[in-house]
């Protein structure tokens, strides 16, 4: 009899496993994949880690979290400065003075602030109520434009008008020649790629692959005193209410016979007749020196019945939904739910762990 089971070895699933067997508790993993680490997972190819579910940065100004991660394995230096390709012109991001000079050819923020000031007078001051009116009152027309509209609509399937405000609002804008996407004090890759910092987090833990907790759910909850779940929440509770809506995503690996693709490890492709998002070129991550190079392409789709959830959906629809299931959970006196798909988040990395970190607090779990 283990004390928890877990479901699922993504991020949540792993640092709880992690914490409880610290504590002196038995416990057993469950992981539906053929491998550990959920969307984090990397795999070596041509000596490069190529992140199988697309490109994936660690970043926190969360100092316990920072150190929490690099106690198990040691983070380089890498900082994420995504470009972004518009009809054959590269911008730099996060949109910055380096971008405003390349539209613009203004250098001083004061001209910058200029041209912005001037095209957001023409959305008004309404208070923006979708992604669309919220990134024209940010940072008007042009780069919204040529920046924004296209990709945002190719990453969520539908206009601009009918996605969150607040998904934009992750993106800074900035009057500095900077081109660091993250606004954190820390941030990196771990030496050796994702799946070696997972690996440690889960040495010495029980991990069962390719098994499915849905599949044989009785079964698995007779092994175990308390369950920890970290898939999607609708698939727990049968979709009894209809399904929540994801984004999925289909990622095209390709080996390129040559040193340097592309020149930097994240272009966003943000026009939308080019039908993928982004192109990935893993080497970068990690600086490493090798005659080939690893590529992907990364395009955003409907989720399916059949389809990997990747990207919850929080528009009020959705989140109506979720409300009905989550007075489901607070019924199921056995299982804990958490992570992205269970808590259907747009969580990132630091954020799933300050959210597993929370829920062993609940547990009486000391770190
Ligand atoms: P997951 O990683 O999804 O793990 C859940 C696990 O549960 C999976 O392994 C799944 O197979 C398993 N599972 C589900 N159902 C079952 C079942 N029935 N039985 C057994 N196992 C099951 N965050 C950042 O901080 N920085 C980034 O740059 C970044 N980039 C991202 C890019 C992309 C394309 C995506 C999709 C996400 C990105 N994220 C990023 C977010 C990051 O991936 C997540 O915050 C984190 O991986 C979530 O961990 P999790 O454990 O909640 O979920
Ligand atoms: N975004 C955009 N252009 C870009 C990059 C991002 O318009 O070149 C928008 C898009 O709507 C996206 C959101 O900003 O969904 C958040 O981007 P982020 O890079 O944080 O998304 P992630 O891939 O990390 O989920």
């Amino acid at each position: 009899m283990y004390d928890y089971l877990i479901v699922g070895s993504g991020l949540f699933g792993s640092v709880c496993a992690r914490e409880l067997n610290r504590s002196g508790k038995k416990v057993l993993v469950l992981e539906k994949r053929d491998h550990i680490g959920g969307n984090i997972y990397t795999e070596q190819r041509e000596g490069i880690n190529v992140h199988k579910y697309g490109a994936h940065i660690f970043h926190t100004s969360d100092l316990e979290i920072w150190e929490y991660v690099n106690s198990f394995v040691e983070f380089n230096n890498f900082i994420n400065s995504p470009m972004a390709m518009f009809k054959d012109k590269i911008y730099n991001l996060p949109f910055n003075m380096n971008t405003f000079y390349q539209l613009w050819g203004t250098k001083t923020p004061e001209d910058a602030r200029a041209v912005i000031a001037k095209q957001k007078s023409l959305f008004g001051s309404v208070e923006p109520q979708n992604l669309e009116e919220q990134a024209l009152s940010l940072v008007g027309k042009d780069i919204y434009e040529k920046l924004i509209k296209g990709y945002t609509e190719k990453q969520w399937g539908r206009p601009a008008t009918e996605i969150p405000a607040f998904i934009i609002r992750r993106l800074p804008v900035r009057f500095t020649y900077d081109n660091n996407y993250f606004t954190d004090r820390y941030q990196g890759i771990p030496i050796g790629g994702y799946t070696a910092l997972i690996e440690a987090i889960l040495a010495g833990i029980k991990v069962e692959t390719n098994t499915d907790y849905l599949a044989d759910q009785e079964r698995f909850n007779s092994l175990a005193k308390n369950v920890i779940y970290t898939g999607p929440i609708d698939a727990f509770f049968n979709h009894k209410f209809g399904r929540l809506e994801y984004r999925s995503l289909k990622f095209e690996h390709e080996v390129k016979d040559t040193e340097n693709w592309q020149g930097n490890a994240v272009v966003n492709y943000t026009d939308k007749s080019v039908p993928y998002t982004r192109i990935l070129e893993h080497k970068h991550f990690e600086k490493v020196t090798t005659p080939k190079t690893v590529i992907t392409r990364e395009y955003s789709t409907p989720c399916g019945e059949k389809d990997e959830p990747y990207y919850p959906i929080n528009d009020a629809q959705n989140s109506a939904l979720l409300e009905q299931y989550q007075q489901e959970v607070a019924a199921q006196s056995k299982v804990i739910f958490g992570g992205r798909l269970a808590e259907y988040k747009y969580y990132d990395m630091h954020q799933v762990i300050r959210s597993a970190f929370d829920t062993l607090e609940k547990l009486g779990v000391s770190r």
